[in-house]
């Protein structure tokens, strides 16, 4: 490719809207546009990067075993309807209608979409374990887009989801995966560490994140210098109550008059805010698996579910409920469940009273959650007090340490968290019907690129790591449209170069040397090759890695061995 038929619009200035380096360099660089917030244009060189990336992850995913497909971005809303999630998303899905009326979400994850595919088309055993993934846009109304490509609206994710007749089988694909993204990552040049990770609005019991390190990153990693523990503090971390304008709850329970919040209790009983909901919570076991309440206390409910660490909560009719219990409508409290509880002979039972009105538990809707399932797994309590130098709790000799990462991978066990929602079923081996066991997995395609800027810049710019550089290698010719022999030589060079397999970025514009290798250290590029009247003279080329300090004179047998 040759510079002066390249779209390549370079910035000298550093954007006053950009605060990480990633974001000024990408911008600078000619790599990426911003259209609005959140939402970016992949200028030539920039997809090119991002092009890169898509390709090992999808080596990856092959050699693992999954298979390719592509889902659309917009999605029926009925399927969130089915899964609850419609209600319990939030604003950071955006719904919009179509001209009949009808709700429809872009996606911000496909759960829903490949459970409905999956409920469709599978129907025995034979067909399991499957893998699918697709590498897609998705769409995420962040409250506070920023950093560029790192937190944006609209991104890319690779995301794949896997299928199960048993426990098994799911934990023998995650952790196929698992090893997968750790190829991933390592092949993109990225030093990284997987860690226990909570399971958010996905939600599902076993779950890992992937960090990239860097100290711009939104997370605190707390790890041991010893073992291979590492935590997102997050899990550990006490949620902030929610208070009625937070975007969490559903629009229009949000701010809503006449609903108590936890606080306002707090205040009138003089205790805090946590021991408001402990006293509401009514034990009937010390480890309970549900937690029911009704609908017009959700904000309550969310309140709850943020004290005890959790914000996945599914939303059951209050039929639902009362199938599940097996109790009559409007029941009064746990004294009143049957024992042993209908649902699941070894299920304990956690009653959320409806303190609002003073009312007991009855009405239109239950809120509900699996509490082993739905809740994060209980920590080392002394996770987010961690202090620098800490004891390892999982190893007698390390030591803690807390560095920043940015989340650039996500891998879940779902279970039938969604399968049993949408009745994903199969026939087992036994020739019953069953519902199977699903796992997704996620990579933020497109923040991995801001996210690995993060990690390889210097002064003068980018520096990519081999296997996600635009171009391999970058040459310079000197006054290229003064001398046709430079430009010539110039030419031959890339042509070698090519024929070899690598993709070479030739800079034949008619600009001054030091704009020429300013635009060259700008874009990271891992080789430069620079070409002037005075090395042709010499018949050598002077040479310099991205990230060397010095020049090196060789000779164009040199050039050819160094570059393979
Ligand atoms: P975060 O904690 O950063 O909000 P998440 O936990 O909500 O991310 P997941 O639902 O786990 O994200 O999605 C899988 C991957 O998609 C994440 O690991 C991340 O790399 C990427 N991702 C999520 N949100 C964004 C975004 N707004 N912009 C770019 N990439 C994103
Ligand atoms: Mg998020
Ligand atoms: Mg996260
Ligand atoms: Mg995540």
């Amino acid at each position: 490719m040759r510079a002066s038929q390249f779209f390549l619009p370079t910035l000298k200035e550093t954007p006053a809207e950009a605060e990480l380096i990633s974001h000024q360099l990408l911008l600078r660089g000619g790599f990426i546009r911003r259209l609005a917030s959140g939402l970016y244009t992949w200028l030539p060189l920039g997809l090119r990067v991002l092009r890169k990336v898509e390709g090992v992850v999808r080596e990856e995913m092959e050699r693992a075993g999954a298979q390719e497909v592509l889902m659309p971005v917009v999605q029926p809303a009925e399927l969130w309807q089915e899964s609850g999630r419609w209600e319990l998303y939030g604003p950071e899905l955006l719904r919009l209608k179509d001209r009949h009326q009808r709700d429809f979400c872009l996606g911000p994850t496909h759960e829903e979409v490949i459970s409905d595919l999956a409920r469709r088309e599978i129907r025995s055993y034979r067909q399991l374990p499957l893998n699918l993934y697709q590498v897609q846009t998705k769409f995420r109304d962040e409250i506070r887009p920023r950093f560029g490509l790192m937190r944006a609206r609209e991104f890319i994710m690779k995301d794949a989801y896997s299928f199960h007749i048993d426990q098994d089988s799911l934990r023998a694909t995650y952790q196929e995966m698992y090893d997968a993204y750790r190829n991933i990552f390592t092949r993109l040049g990225l030093e990284f560490r997987a860690v226990d990770a909570d399971t958010g609005a996905i939600g599902g019991k076993a779950s890992h994140e992937f960090h990239v390190l860097a100290d711009s990153g939104e997370d605190a990693i707390v790890h041991c210098s010893a073992c291979d523990y590492a935590a997102n503090q997050e899990l550990a971390r006490s949620r902030p109550l929610l208070d009625s304008s937070d975007p969490l709850l559903p629009a229009e329970q949000r701010a809503t008059p006449g609903i108590r919040t936890v606080e306002d209790q707090a205040k009138v009983l003089g205790i805090s805010p946590a021991q408001v909901v402990k006293s509401l919570l009514v034990f009937a076991d010390d480890k309970p698996t549900l937690l029911l309440l009704r609908g017009d206390d959700e904000l309550n409910l969310i309140k709850a579910a943020r004290v005890l660490d959790a914000d996945t909560l599914r939303l059951a009719s209050a039929e639902e409920t009362r199938e599940l219990l097996g109790v009559p409508f409007g029941f009064l409290g746990p004294k009143d469940l049957p024992a042993p509880l209908p649902i699941v002979a070894d299920q304990r039972v956690l009653v959320l009273r409806n303190f609002s009105t003073g009312a007991n538990i009855g009405g239109q809707h239950w809120l509900h959650l699996n509490w082993e399932r739905d809740l994060p797994r209980p920590q080392a309590a002394d996770l987010r007090n961690v202090q620098v130098g800490d004891a390892c709790p999982h190893c007698a000799t390390g030591s803690l340490g807390i560095r920043r990462g940015i989340e650039v991978g996500h891998v879940f066990q779902l279970g039938t968290r969604y399968s049993e929602k949408l009745g994903v079923r199969v026939l087992n081996e036994a020739g019953k019907e069953q519902v199977v066991l699903m796992g997704c997995y996620g990579i933020g395609v497109s923040r991995i690129v801001a996210a690995a800027v993060e990690q390889n810049f210097d002064e003068r710019g980018i520096c990519w790591p081999a296997t996600m550089a635009p171009f391999d290698v970058g040459i310079v010719a000197i006054q290229a449209k003064k001398s046709p022999t430079v430009l010539a030589a110039a030419e031959a060079m890339m042509a070698r170069l090519e024929a070899k397999g690598l993709q070479v970025f030739l800079d034949d514009r008619d600009e001054r040397p030091g704009v020429q290798f300013a635009t060259m250290d700008l874009i990271g590029l891992p080789h430069r090759l620079v070409i002037s009247e005075k090395t042709l003279a010499q018949n050598l080329w002077e040479y310099r890695g991205r990230r060397d300090s010095e020049n090196h004179l060789i000779s164009e047998a040199e050039v050819l061995s160094i570059l393979q």
